[in-house]
Order: C-alpha cells, then sequence, then structure tokens
C-alpha cells in the first residue's frame, strides 16, 4: 500500500470495479480500489428471478435512440436531463464491454442480444442472463481489473474522506480486523458504496452491505439525482426480490401469510387477488 493516490476508488461491486477498468483505460493507472469485503456489496450478493440490465434496444425492429431512451429515463422525474443523456448513449458501449469481458447475455447467432420490457419501458431494452446476472458482472469486471495490475485494498472500512480547502485530499479507513487506523492521500476519490441499505427496518440489500453515502456528505458533496426509488415485493430471510414480470404474468397474488414466520420466505398463493 502506497501513501498517495491519484484516484482512490472506494467500493468493490460492479461501479467500482468498472471504474478502475475505465480509468486504466483511459491511462489513469495512479490508483487503487479500496473496500471493507471483496465479496460485500450488493452487486454480488443479491438478484432476482431474473435480474435486469437495462440498455439501448440491440434486438428485433425496435426503432430505439439514445434520445428515446434519455427520454424514458428524464420522464421517471429522477434524473437530470444531462445524465439521462450520457446514460443512454453510453450504455452500448458499458453493455458491450461486459459481453467482451465474458459475462453471458444472451444473443442469437445472428448477434442479436434479446430484450425484453422492463417496469414501464415502453422498448424491450432490457436483458438478463439470470438471477445471478450482477454477481457474474462483478466476478467478470474484477478478474479484469486484477489482470490489469489494479491494487485492491480489502478490509479497510472507510470512514472520512478527507478534505482541505474545500478539496479531497484522502481517506481515513480503519482495519475490520483489528480497528488500526489507516490514512491514505489522493487527489481523487469515486465513491462507490452501493446504495443506503441500513435505512430499512426490513430490507432486500445483503447483510454485507452497509453503504457510505454519508461519506460524501459529511465531506461536504452536495447530491442530486437521488429521488428514484424502487419499491417491490420480496422476501427478507432469503434476500431476493419479486421483479415486475411475476406480478404481471401471474393470475393471483402472492403475498406473506399473517401466520407465517416473519422471516422465512413462505409465500402463500391466494385463490383471489387480495385487493378485490
Ligand atoms: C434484491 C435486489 C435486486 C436487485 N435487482 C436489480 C435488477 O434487476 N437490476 C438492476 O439494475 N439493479 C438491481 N438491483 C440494484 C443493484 O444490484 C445495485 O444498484 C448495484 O449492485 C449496486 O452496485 P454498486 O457497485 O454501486 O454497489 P455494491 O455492489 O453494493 O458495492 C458496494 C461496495 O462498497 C463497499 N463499501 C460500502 N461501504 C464501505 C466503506 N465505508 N468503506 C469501504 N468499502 C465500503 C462494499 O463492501 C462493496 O464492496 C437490485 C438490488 C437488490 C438489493
Amino acid at each position: 500500500m502506497k501513501k498517495y493516490y491519484n484516484t482512490l476508488i472506494i467500493g468493490t461491486g460492479c461501479a467500482g470495479y468498472n471504474a478502475a477498468y475505465r480509468l486504466m483505460r483511459l491511462g489513469v493507472s495512479d490508483i487503487a480500489v479500496i473496500t471493507e469485503g471483496r465479496f460485500m456489496g450488493t452487486s454480488r450478493n443479491t438478484g432476482s428471478d431474473k435480474q435486469t440490465y437495462y440498455k439501448l434496444s440491440l434486438a428485433g425492429e425496435d426503432a430505439d435512440s439514445v434520445r428515446e431512451m434519455a427520454q424514458t429515463l428524464y420522464d421517471g422525474g429522477g434524473v437530470m436531463g444531462e445524465h439521462a443523456m450520457v446514460e443512454a448513449a453510453y450504455s452500448v458501449r458499458a453493455f458491450m464491454n461486459l459481453v467482451e469481458l465474458g459475462v453471458p447475455f444472451p444473443c442469437n447467432e445472428y448477434g442479436e442480444y434479446a430484450g425484453y420490457k422492463t417496469d414501464h419501458d415502453p422498448r424491450r431494452r432490457a436483458t438478463s442472463c439470470g438471477p445471478l446476472t450482477s454477481k457474474y458482472m462483478t466476478e467478470a469486471l474484477e478478474s479484469a481489473v486484477i489482470g490489469m495490475g489494479v491494487e485492491i485494498i480489502d478490509m479497510q472500512r472507510v470512514i472520512k474522506i478527507l478534505t482541505k480547502d474545500g478539496k479531497v485530499c484522502g481517506i481515513a479507513a480503519v482495519s475490520v480486523y483489528n480497528g488500526d487506523l489507516t490514512v491514505l492521500q489522493c487527489s481523487n476519490v469515486i465513491l462507490c458504496t452501493g446504495g443506503p441499505a441500513g435505512i430499512y427496518e426490513n430490507t432486500v440489500y445483503p447483510e454485507s452491505q452497509h453503504g457510505a453515502t454519508s461519506l460524501a456528505i459529511d465531506a461536504g458533496a452536495s447530491l442530486s439525482n437521488l429521488e428514484e426509488w424502487q419499491y417491490g415485493i420480496a422476501s427478507t430471510a432469503f434476500r431476493w426480490n419479486l421483479s415486475g414480470t411475476y406480478q404481471q404474468v401471474l393470475p393471483t397474488y402472492f403475498r406473506f401469510h399473517p401466520m407465517a414466520k416473519r422471516e422465512s420466505f413462505s409465500l402463500i398463493l391466494l385463490a383471489k387477488d387480495p385487493l378485490e
């Protein structure tokens, strides 16, 4: 471990590894990824019956466009227009990178990547390689990043982003093993610590997911694009969520039986829609 890095990336989920991968490809190699646990986090540990990856349509006769996909994202009301535009424009590049790294997204003999409609999606932009899609993505990105020689500083929980004159100058972390303090200097921090798992009483986030957005707030960062939130039906013991597709195709509705043990995965099929 050095004392100074150009950029420290916090988190070893898909976001952290992808940030490291992209920086290396752009020629920024004085970097390290720091994490409280390589095997922790949402990307590696959760999923749903079909975990969805969202990108521009790449199959069939759909007349999709970057502008239209950006509009769909913007219409949700939680994303700034230029962020929506960038997300749409780069979605193909990011997706194809994962394909090239070996993530097994389904593809037909003509090279089309099959798509389906996901929640309120006007096009078939969604695709999936099954319940473990984000796990496959994490593993593919991780082996690429390790292959590029990126240093991964494991078992260090970042507790503070250090600033001087309003600019980032380093991080402070404690060892998960023994609580020893480490201070590292850097010019940039990329925060990839996942969602706010801790704010829920019952949550489908894995127990290993703590989230650390407060590090940025504490360091004085201003936040935007955090309004969009997704709610759904999920189990809490076996941390899995129920996708919109299931809800659309099932003729009757599943819910927890009031007599069922709260943490169990017992879902009771009701004979009639309970909302009727
Ligand atoms: C049940 C469920 C189903 C989902 N289904 C879908 C889906 O179908 N499609 C979809 O697009 N998204 C889905 N999501 C959301 C998606 O999985 C997450 O948004 C994504 O995995 C987050 O990736 P990430 O890299 O940002 O964070 P994570 O994968 O959570 O990684 C966070 C990393 O930060 C580290 N970390 C956290 N705090 C600290 C700290 N203080 N110091 C050091 N390291 C720290 C963690 O150890 C971890 O390595 C689902 C989420 C859940 C919970």
